[in-house]
């Protein structure tokens, strides 16, 4: 067991209050802090807390030297044999006071095959035309803290063309009939490719006459697509001219509430706008980007990633298992496989304590409250709101306790026991304990 403290990340967009009042530290915080990464991605490995009148290396006390130092301990051999010695999930706690760039991410053939070719472009790896910084696909699950607000996937066209209808704007009516000529697929593809290639002034004129049109459709009082039309027009203040903010049109405008949740395959199109969430992803920096952003944009490359399949948005929100105190977003993600799990101090209302013994690597990182977890050796560890506990394989069984009147934390593993080719859906999750699969 490793005491785990996570790393803040002090993004533009990110908020001064979120994480700072998660881990009871003063606010607003002297910066902004967008993410707080738990983990062992090399940029930022989370911090082991040990005690060093004990403990002598305390030097070494981070995530990512421990796994380094046993991969079979730590990670155990199912895991290895699946993704090597490299924890494959990075958790994050995601707290955006502005909306993120426009983004997608490859797929795992995708993803191997940038990498090769960028490296033989010689390209460096910290290059900012750089796409693709590993050989791994990026799927990723955000489970909403507070109410959590997004941009997801490609709307059904025929809803989309009822809105531009809405918008009453001439100059969207050419695209406006491509859509409705073609509402599939195709017509999305021909469309977003249209906007994201014309030339900068025909952009800024579209894009400001789009805007003109959202105004006098809030300001008439029509309520169809009112959180649509606020986020366009906010999108459009922060970077006018930008193509992404016409492509927010096109995609879902998602809103989570605390608990709910939403899950981006490869080649889904996304935007977050708001809110605190819990991020898990496969351990990877490939995000290819369409616009929203000061960063790089390689608008052939995202392209051929995205994935136009018109998607409602309660197909984006993950099917829930619930497993006693335990709550499991269900994912075709080899990587990872989160929870939610909440413990009442009293046991009145809710559980008490539950108790682990899947196989391979866990994470709990706490969002509330504070839990006591303690080990079949007798070892307990106390582990307070913002804060997160590495269990590795080799560990013992552990039971977890809330010690305040309330505790809300999150549980990660790897679903070895559900271990499927790249593409393929694993297993939904069996009961606990189910042992691991042999190593492919
Ligand atoms: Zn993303």
């Amino acid at each position: 067991m490793e005491l785990l403290e996570g790393v803040v990340r002090p993004y533009a967009w990110g908020s001064r209050t979120a994480i700072a009042s998660l881990q009871g530290r003063p606010t607003p915080s002297a910066h902004p802090e967008a993410e707080l990464w738990f983990g062992a991605h090399p940029a930022a490995p989370a911090q082991c807390v040990r005690d060093t009148a004990v403990e002598q290396n305390s030097s070494d006390s981070n995530l990512l030297s421990v796994i380094r130092e046993d991969p079979a301990h730590e990670l155990g051999a199912a895991v290895l044999g699946r993704f090597g010695e490299r924890l494959p999930f990075l958790l994050k706690i995601l707290a955006a006071e502005e909306p993120l760039s426009l983004q997608a991410h490859p797929t795992l053939a995708q993803a191997d095959e940038g990498f090769a070719r960028e490296n033989a472009l010689g390209l460096a790896l910290d290059a900012p035309e750089r796409n693709y910084r590993d050989p791994w696909h990026k799927p990723e699950l955000v489970v909403a803290v507070t109410q959590f607000d997004a941009l997801a996937g490609f709307r059904p066209p025929t809803r989309t063309v009822e809105l531009f209808r809405e918008l009453q704007v001439p100059a969207l009516d050419p695209y406006l009939g491509l859509l409705a000529g073609q509402a599939d697929r195709d017509g999305l593809r021909a469309l977003f490719t249209t906007w994201l290639t014309l030339p900068d002034k025909a952009i800024t004129t579209l894009v400001t006459a789009v805007l003109e049109g959202a105004v006098a459709v809030l300001e008439s009082g029509a309520d169809t697509f009112t959180d649509e039309l606020r986020t366009l027009l906010e999108l459009g203040e922060m970077y006018p001219g930008d193509p992404g903010v016409l492509a927010s049109l096109l995609l879902n405008r998602v809103r989570l509430n605390p608990g709910e949740s939403l899950y981006l395959p490869a080649g889904s199109l996304h935007a977050y706008l708001h809110g605190t969430a819990v991020e898990i992803m496969a351990n990877s920096d490939n995000v290819l980007r369409g616009g929203l952003t000061p960063k790089h944009i390689d608008v052939p490359e995202l392209l051929r990633v995205l994935d136009f399949t018109p998607t409602s948005d309660d197909e984006l929100l993950p099917t829930v298992r619930t497993l006693g105190a335990e709550r499991i977003y269900l994912t075709p993600a080899a990587e990872f496989r989160l929870s939610r799990i909440e413990l009442d101090g009293t046991g009145l209302l809710l559980s008490q304590s539950i108790s682990f013994d899947m196989p391979g690597p866990q994470m709990l990182a706490v969002l509330g409250g504070t839990i006591e977890v303690r080990a079949a050796t007798g070892d307990t560890v106390s582990v307070a709101a913002g804060s997160a506990l590495w269990l590795a394989d080799g560990d013992p069984d552990v039971v977890v306790r809330a010690s305040s009147s309330r505790a809300t934390f999150v549980r990660v593993l790897v679903p070895v026991s559900q271990v499927a080719a790249p593409g393929q859906v694993p297993a939904v999750p069996g009961s606990a304990g189910a042992g691991p699969d042999a190593p492919e």
